[in-house]
């Protein structure tokens, strides 16, 4: 079975060595924006917006005597790389599932915004439409194939085209594999390099025989069905005084102005900052509880409804109220579905099996004598059975059942699963009984 790593690293590249990267990384974002300009255009005339389509216009732009420094400060590689992202981003518009789930979702609308085509025409920015990168975003980066004809490593250097030369790398662990590409990002103001492996492994066998279920939530971020329960880390909580604050000031200072910019560098690091933190995090909780059990069992996100009983009325209160508001609910939605694809991939290199169930009745289920109803559900934390008086933390109960769910996916697929093949099965057959 092949396997997808990716291998990231602290970059230190020197201040000439910068010099070119933040030029790379410049004209990567100059083609991505020059390229949406013509794909509005495109998209207003109906035209079909492909790969192959836009790559093709790459030379039209090189050739552009106003763009002469693409020919200079570009690097060929990485600029195809990026249109193919945006044809890729195109390609997330068009597609009618991904629309789906946005309203699904039910995404807050934001503000109108339009874009003025070549003729004085505008055409209404929509949902999922790829955007706009600006310099500003503190967020750049490209990527380059075909790494051993450009590229190679010299212990904890790599050595990068267009005359970059040997770039220090914090290398903090082996890379194992074939070096497949190389992106080089930079976040408010410092460099990483990632390296993408491909690597053959034998299928792998789990070496734990254990189940477990696993309920999601705000307060406690993983309840298992085996009564452990997980904190979620609030890297946001600690930062969002901070944060508030740096946003007031940022809204005093003129539009992209030098004091504008110095501000938004500060609010764009704490933002990267809590990210960063969260990662760590989500993937510690995850690589432990991958290790240890060869099946997981979660709820299906892309069934739950997130606003599900969010405003939650004063006697039943929703298990979302709380997150509901604003961006908190926004990081957790992200924390949530992050989490379910790191056990995905984690539980696919192990051997182990993920298996997504369907979370209705999840919390209203007794997990022991397997009545439903609402009544069960005394409050956030308490769970009473009506019937049999069996009482638990509702979180555990829920637990449970997903387990139990699970059970229930494989014995309809007939026998113990083991493998990757069956997870995708009953994968289908839960969407299919949904
Ligand atoms: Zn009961």
């Amino acid at each position: 079975m092949k396997i997808n790593k990716a291998y990231k690293f602290r970059l230190e590249p020197n201040v000439e060595q910068q010099v070119i990267l933040n030029n790379l990384v410049g004209s990567a974002r100059f083609v991505w924006n020059q390229m949406l300009a013509m794909s509005f255009e495109m998209f207003a005339n109906n035209e079909f917006i492909n790969a192959t389509n836009l790559v093709n216009k790459i030379m039209d732009l090189k050739n552009n005597p106003d763009f002469e420094f693409l020919k200079s400060h570009s690097n060929a590689v990485s600029l195809q790389q990026k249109v193919r992202d945006l044809a890729s981003a195109w390609s997330r518009f068009f597609d009618p599932k991904v629309h789906a789930r946005l309203k699904e979702n039910k995404k807050k609308i934001r503000k109108l915004k339009f874009f003025k085509l070549a003729d004085g025409t505008e055409i209404q920015l929509r949902p999922l439409m790829p955007r706009f990168k600006r310099k500003s975003d503190g967020c750049d980066s490209i990527r380059l194939v075909q790494f051993d004809k450009y590229c190679r490593i010299e212990g904890n250097r790599v050595k990068l085209p267009n005359g970059i030369g040997l770039v220090k790398f914090r290398k903090s662990q082996d890379i194992i594999g074939t070096i497949k590409n190389v992106t080089i990002s930079k976040k408010s103001g410092r460099w990483s390099v990632s390296f993408g492996c491909e690597r053959e492994i034998e299928n792998p066998i789990h070496p734990s025989k254990t189940a477990i279920g696993i309920d999601l939530g705000i307060t406690k971020l993983i309840s298992t069905s085996d009564g452990q329960y997980i904190k979620p880390k609030n890297s946001f909580k600690s930062n969002q005084v901070k944060l508030a604050k740096l946003q007031r000031q940022l809204s005093r200072k003129v539009l992209f102005s030098q004091n504008w910019q110095k501000q938004n560098r500060k609010i764009q690091k704490i933002h990267h900052h809590i990210a960063n933190i969260r990662h760590d995090y989500l993937h510690k909780i995850t690589t432990n509880i991958s290790k240890n059990h060869a099946m997981i069992v979660v709820e299906n996100l892309k069934v739950v409804n997130m606003s599900q009983s969010a405003s939650g009325s004063a006697v039943q209160h929703g298990r979302n109220v709380k997150a509901k508001s604003g961006l908190n609910k926004l990081i957790l939605d992200q924390g949530w579905g992050m989490m379910v694809d790191m056990l995905e991939y984690k539980q696919h290199w192990q051997g182990g099996l993920l298996i997504k169930i369907n979370p209705r009745y999840t919390s209203q289920t007794c997990s022991q004598c397997q009545h439903i109803a609402k009544e069960n559900r005394r409050s956030q934390a308490r769970f009473e059975c009506v019937k049999c008086r069996y009482v638990a933390n509702a979180d555990f109960n829920a637990a449970r059942n997903i387990l139990a769910a699970g059970h229930a996916v494989l014995s309809a697929e007939g026998g113990c699963g083991k493998g990757r093949p069956m997870k995708q099965k009953t994968c289908g057959l839960r969407e299919k009984a949904t």
